[in-house]
């Protein structure tokens, strides 16, 4: 039984989905107007986390994440100046431009740390029908009023706002900020807009459409309740966010959602703790605000990266110091060699009969790792968990060769929640071969191919004079160090 921490009710719950074997899981995705930096990284590789260990457990995952690509405004507020014109003016693209560079490049940072693509993914600016209709919903449901500037939600319709994470109203009302604008045509401090209208200081904003209330464009929250609700209906299982969401933009999204459905939005909310930078919070000003490209460029293996997002819990804040991501580096180094170390022996192996004290030791492992994730997905003791199976392994003597590959195989299936890619560990580092002698290994392959047995074994022999052996295996050429 996986236990999930749940944001609405403060404790950890039992996971129970909707359906048997099927969970519909939604997490709130990028505003594609800038670089996506490490603190997203370690957000989405959570939000990958639990996406793996639901599959490993047998689930199968319709996973829902939204580009914000229509541009919400800087505040999470109503006011300021819209985000992805902002972005457009900085890096002198068109907004579409913009949106789709900086969407590319999120995506390719998340394939750089091994975050699965979610099953959908959605842009905002191409569900504007879907979200003018939750709002036309709103306004015959009467929790909903038309303004000259805006469509707002009216929060005093919704008896049960902010309620599901503990927040009174009144506290609301007092807590919004002096310096945050609030519409001239608002009842209540704390009404958000659903439809922005091109009117005012958005006279000339430049993404809009047609909608019954003029021309204009979505409000942020509204987009993530249409689209949940599109792909995952009216009820889903797993919503997902960072914990800058709660106090806004998810009770936003639980009261327009069910105020519209009268049935609960999600079931478990999960929130995902900061990424502070020497101890600070990230930012340009500061100096201390890396992408993933940065970490790649300093030498590390982005890899290193989410192994280091993996060493806190993910509703423990985590900081990032470049040693700290060094010390990193060299565990998850440690990790593969120990991993090497059993592919070495599997190779070696002429048998595939596994004796009993393996066997055993392979179902204590997943015993203890099946506890680590399922008790909210703790990944701090999953990799200790790890750890001890292969480092045991390495000190024990009595299991004879022809285990190993069952051992081996033990590691592939953790690693399928870990997602540190063991299973591309080889023999030899390849990235450690300089390039000439993998040419080298290239040009043998080709002359074998061609059963120019003379060639191959001349560029065998140049190949062990640069100090390295290869060695032919059914899955392909094994490179090692002499
Ligand atoms: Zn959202």
């Amino acid at each position: 039984m996986i236990r999930i921490f749940n944001t609405a009710s403060g404790k950890k719950e039992d996971f129970r989905p909707i359906h048997e074997k099927k969970v519909g899981m939604y997490t709130c995705g990028m505003t594609v107007y800038d670089y996506a930096h490490i603190g997203h990284g370690r957000k989405y590789v959570g939000d990958d986390i639990v996406r793996r260990t639901l599959q490993y457990f047998g689930y199968s995952i319709n996973h829902v994440q939204n580009v914000t690509d229509v541009g919400h405004l800087v505040s999470d507020e109503d006011s300021g100046q819209d985000k992805m014109e902002k972005g457009a003016l900085k890096h002198g693209k068109s907004v579409w431009e913009v949106a789709e560079y900086f969407t590319d490049h999120f995506y390719a940072s998340m394939d750089a740390l091994n975050v699965l693509r979610p099953t959908i993914i959605c842009k905002a600016t191409e569900h504007i029908t879907e979200q003018v209709d939750l709002v036309k919903t709103l306004m015959e449901k009467g929790v909903a009023y038309d303004t000259p500037e805006a469509v707002y939600f009216d929060v005093t319709k919704f008896p049960d706002y902010g309620k599901l994470f503990g927040q009174k109203l009144e506290d609301k009302k007092t807590a919004v900020r002096e310096e945050v604008h609030t519409g001239e045509y608002k009842k209540n401090p704390r009404d958000f807009v659903l439809w922005f209208k091109r009117v005012g200081r958005f006279e000339n904003h430049i993404m809009y459409w047609q909608s019954p209330w003029g021309d204009g464009f979505p409000g942020w929250h509204i987009e993530c309740s249409a689209m949940s609700m599109k792909y995952l209906g009216e009820t889903f299982d797993i919503h997902t966010g960072g914990i800058d969401h709660i106090s806004i933009h998810h009770i936003n999204e639980i009261a327009q959602s069910e105020a519209a459905t009268g049935k609960t939005f999600a079931h478990y909310w999960l929130h995902h703790a900061f990424l502070t930078v020497d101890s600070t919070k990230m930012s340009k000003s500061l100096g201390n605000y890396f992408t993933v490209e940065d970490v790649i460029q300093k030498g590390y293996d982005p890899l290193a990266l989410r192994f280091f997002y993996l060493s806190a819990h993910y509703r423990q804040q985590l900081n990032f110091t470049w040693e700290a991501l060094s010390g990193a580096q060299a565990g998850y180094k440690t990790l593969c060699n120990l991993v090497r170390y059993i592919l070495d022996k599997k190779n070696a192996a002429s048998s595939d009969e596994i004796s009993q004290a393996a066997q055993d030791f392979i179902d204590t492992t997943h015993l203890q790792w099946t506890d680590a994730v399922s008790d909210d997905f703790n990944m701090p003791q999953a990799v200790a968990v790890l750890f001890e199976y292969l480092k045991r392994i390495k000190d024990e003597v009595e299991l004879s060769g022809a285990d190993y590959a069952a051992l081996y195989d033990e590691v592939i299936a953790l690693d399928s929640i870990l997602g540190l890619k063991l299973d591309h560990v080889k023999l030899v580092d390849e990235v450690n071969a300089p390039q000439h002698v993998l040419t080298l290994v290239k040009e043998r392959e080709e002359a074998r191919h061609e059963k120019n047995w003379n060639e191959s074994d001349r560029l065998r022999e140049e190949i062990i004079r640069q100090g390295f052996s290869v060695e032919d295996t059914s899955e392909g050429p094994v490179i090692r160090v002499v």
